[in-house]
């Protein structure tokens, strides 16, 4: 099975690239920085909103694999923290380039590599944002609902080609860049670093933050052949999100 998983570099992508090499896969990642990426694994330093490196990364992967199984488009930034008056046009722009831009390109360039061969399964990587909204985060709520959109429509067009296409919506993962959206929820809402991380707790069922592995379970199962029916599925992985707005 060949799998290219785009910001795979760290977090939940190279979760995913751990999870599926050990399913025994081979694995390519493309990042920003694929300084550190495992001895076996493919990698590339792409842009995931530049058209003219994703097609290059895609026809790469053409010449170097002759197709391609599983695309994971995983990249995504959390964008601006901000009250939805306050969002600067410029900072809606970068954060949709990335999440939702970034997943179209992935897919525009899989699409053709993946009907030659008939067959493949795209795992786009959205958010429980996407599904319920999310408070001062408008850019990247309306990002990952596109990215939900997306998928759809490509479950439509590409089924008839044996291509599968479903989106894992992860609820808030354990990770460098929730420490960082932890700080700058604690900062505006003057409250510790503890008190936020347990209101998202608290939100959901299993009253659990994710781990990146759980969502790399996932995109392993939807890439492989026991998903084989398994499409146009929008699945959180969240612990059961009871309430969305994690400030209350
Ligand atoms: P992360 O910040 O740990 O890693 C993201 C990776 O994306 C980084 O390696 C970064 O270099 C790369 N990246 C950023 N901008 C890029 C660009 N323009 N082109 C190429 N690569 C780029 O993030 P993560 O937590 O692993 O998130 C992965 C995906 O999961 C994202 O789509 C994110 O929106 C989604 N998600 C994350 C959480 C969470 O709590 N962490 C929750 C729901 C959804």
């Amino acid at each position: 099975m060949r799998v290219l998983i785009t910001a795979g570099g760290s977090g939940i992508g190279f979760a995913m690239g751990q999870a599926f090499a050990e399913a025994g896969a081979q694995v390519w990642v493309t990042d920003l920085d694929v300084r550190s990426v495992p001895d076996g694994w493919r990698s590339s330093t792409v842009e995931v909103s530049s058209e003219s490196a994703m097609a290059a990364l895609f026809q790469e992967v053409e010449t170097t694999w002759g197709g391609l199984d599983v695309l994971c488009a995983n990249a995504g930034i959390a964008g601006p923290t901000a009250a939805v008056e306050d969002v600067a046009l410029e900072d809606w722009k970068a954060c949709v380039s990335v999440n939702l831009e970034g997943a179209f390109l992935a897919a525009k360039y899989a699409a053709p590599l993946m009907k030659r061969q008939g067959s493949g399964a795209i795992v786009l990587t959205s958010s429980t944002a996407g599904i319920y909204g999310y408070p001062n985060r408008a850019p990247y709520a309306a990002a990952k609902w596109g990215v939900i959109g997306l998928m759809k429509t490509l479950a439509m067009e590409l089924g008839p080609h044996g291509i599968r296409a479903n989106a894992i919506c992860p609820g808030a993962v354990e990770g460098s860049r929730m420490e960082g959206v932890l700080a700058r929820e604690a900062a505006a809402k003057g409250m510790t670093r503890d008190q936020v991380y347990e209101g998202y707790a608290k939100g959901t069922s299993m009253r659990s933050f994710v781990e990146a592995r759980d969502v790399a379970n996932m995109a392993v199962f939807l890439g492989s052949d026991a998903a084989r029916l398994v499409s146009g599925q929008v699945i959180a992985v969240d612990g059961h999100t009871e309430n969305p707005d994690p400030k209350l």
